[in-house]
């Protein structure tokens, strides 16, 4: 049973952004885990673990955790490390104070300033994503941090095998949990380009030759945030599932990107490994 329609709840504009964000529960979990923040310039979805009155609680605070940036047009990478450092505080004194514990995944965008400019800083823990479209060009900017990851990694799955892989929903890092790093990249902030923030209720669900379909089809975030969750849905929705929207003003015809190159901001975290295309983790 569906619950009401979430999506379209929060729908934030600035000035050469707008983004649109939603969630629901699915047709198999009693609970919503997930929780997001769609508010500029912070853009990101955490889908917390830890079942009745832990995995809510922990995504919920996760997300609280960066609600100090929200309304800024100044962050600087290294408040946006702190966030995450809160966020796993946070989690984990509540891990410590619950039977099963409690984590959660956390990942997304926060626009930055560096040098004056802009940039996304792209931040992941666990295995939830953020894609980018722009034009024809499709890529997925996060590396989940999972047991099946580090499989196709070894070269111990081929990626046809990975569908039907038991352990699909074994992640080896979160937020609350040990050893457990955010990875970082910087990327410019580029005009015309979509990006998708989702949880594995979507990603999980739905090819992503499909995900592209409904993002090139949908031009207003808003329809595109409310088709994609329709779509998890129809395919099962076997898990809470969420996804946020964000476009760039594409510029005025005929006026070339001015946007600066992609690169690495040293400062941003000694944890991570920041850098212009994401690679494979060797843990
Ligand atoms: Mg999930």
């Amino acid at each position: 049973m569906r619950e009401a329609p979430t999506t379209n709840e929060a729908r934030h504009v600035e000035p050469g952004l707008s983004a649109a964000a939603g969630t629901d529960v699915g047709r198999h979990r009693r609970a919503n885990e997930d929780s997001y923040l769609a508010q500029f310039p912070v853009y990101i979805v955490a889908d917390g673990m830890g079942g009745h009155d832990a995995g809510d609680v922990a995504s919920a605070a996760v997300v609280r955790a960066f609600s100090g940036l929200v309304g800024r047009d100044d962050v600087r990478p290294d408040e946006v490390a702190t966030a995450v450092h809160r966020a796993h505080l946070t989690v984990t004194a509540l891990s410590d104070r619950t039977r099963r514990g409690a984590g959660s995944t956390l990942t997304g965008v926060v626009q930055v300033r560096h040098e004056g400019e802009p940039y996304w800083l792209v931040v992941n823990v666990g295995d939830s994503r953020v894609y980018r479209v722009v034009g024809t060009r499709f890529e997925r900017l996060t590396i989940d941090h999972s047991y099946l990851q580090e499989q196709l990694d070894a070269g111990l799955l081929t990626q046809d095998e990975a569908e039907d892989f038991e352990h699909k929903n074994v992640i080896t890092r979160a937020v609350g949990a040990p050893d457990s790093p955010a990875d970082y990249w910087v990327r410019p902030v580029e005009p015309g380009e979509r990006l998708l923030i989702c949880s594995d209720g979507l990603h999980g669900e739905v090819p992503d030759d499909a995900l592209l379909e409904v993002l090139a089809a949908y031009p207003d975030p808003a329809s595109a945030v409310e088709r994609l969750i329709d779509l998890a849905l129809e395919h099962g929705g076997h898990d809470n599932v969420t996804a946020v929207v964000v476009d760039v003003e594409a510029p005025p015809a005929g006026r070339l990107s001015d946007a600066p190159p992609a690169g690495r901001l040293s400062e941003a975290n000694g944890d991570g490994d920041p850098a212009e295309d994401p690679a494979p983790d060797s843990a």
